[in-house]
């Protein structure tokens, strides 16, 4: 199994909606998808048209309450799997600070889990709080979806220690598989500009033994798409919503280029 956080400290990015297409792409593709949405926002979940609702446990009451994966996990579509949030989750941070060894709830959850997949995607909230910890130590690799704006180097230094120290003391199998750039118009100069300066930033910052050692800048880059920003409100993903689009194109790409990276090696 590959365990992929999608993760920027940053909102607005590109997160959820990279997690959600590019999971239900690889569900496309045959393979058996988990996703497990960790923002307090729930949006992955309100993509997904599943109702955050009051009477059904969420992923809330695996990291707060005794409930297992298995009671909060949905199948939407065959192969596809969804751990959904809600609004309660956003109280977690708080409930959890006494807690000893709360960053490492979903790990220990994910091991009494025997429900076989071949992927599991994690959507992250837009902080670098306790649920992205969670995130961060319960999984093998990361993606970090970026918008090629002139902000868009703003903070990932400190994304990029966090995951270091995440690493060093909790999870040493992480390692970042790669940058996708979302909302990407290629009639800018400005996106080409970032691109290089994103290389850039990763180049000059040290190699060898580090988590981003063998990061890649995934090929596929994702176009601004309205059809992208339209689905989530119709509660579907991009495939069901305007599977021609070249919205649905891209992500379809996006996990293509994924199926043919190896997992990085553990060490
Ligand atoms: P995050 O999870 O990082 O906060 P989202 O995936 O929710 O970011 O994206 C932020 C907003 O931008 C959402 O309204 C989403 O529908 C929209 N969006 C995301 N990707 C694209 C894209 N490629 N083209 C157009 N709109 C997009
Ligand atoms: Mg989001």
């Amino acid at each position: 199994m590959r365990s992929i956080a999608v993760i920027n400290q940053k909102g607005g990015v590109g997160k959820t909606t990279t997690a959600v297409n590019l999971g239900v792409a690889l569900a496309q593709m045959g393979r058996r998808v988990c996703l497990i949405d960790m923002d307090p926002q729930a949006h992955a979940t309100l993509h997904l048209g599943i109702e955050p609702r009051n009477d059904r446990p969420s992923i809330y009451d695996v990291l707060v309450g005794d409930c297992a994966l298995a009671e909060v996990r949905q199948e939407l579509y065959p192969g596809f799997w969804v751990v959904p949030s809600d609004l309660d989750l956003a109280a977690a941070e708080v409930e959890l600070a006494g807690v000893v060894g709360r960053e490492m709830i979903l790990r220990d959850k994910l091991q009494e889990d025997n429900h076989p997949v071949d992927y599991l995607l994690v959507d992250c909230p837009p902080s670098l709080g306790v649920l992205t910890l969670n995130a961060l130590t319960a999984v093998q690799e990361l993606i970090i979806p970026l918008q090629p704006h002139f902000l868009a180097l703003h903070g990932l230094g400190k994304l990029l220690e966090t995951i270091e120290l995440v690493a060093r003391r909790l999870n040493p199998a992480l390692r970042v598989t790669g940058v996708v750039f979302c909302m990407y118009d290629a009639t800018t100069r400005l996106a080409q500009e970032v691109i290089q300066d994103v290389e850039e930033f990763f180049a000059s910052r040290p190699q060898k033994t580090s988590p981003w050692a063998q990061l890649r800048i995934f090929q596929t880059r994702i176009r601004r798409n309205i059809r992208l920003a339209e689905a989530p409100s119709f509660g579907q993903s991009i495939f069901h919503y305007a599977p021609q689009s070249p919205g649905a194109e891209d992500y379809r790409a996006l996990a293509e280029e994924l199926l043919r990276t190896t997992p990085s090696l553990i060490c």
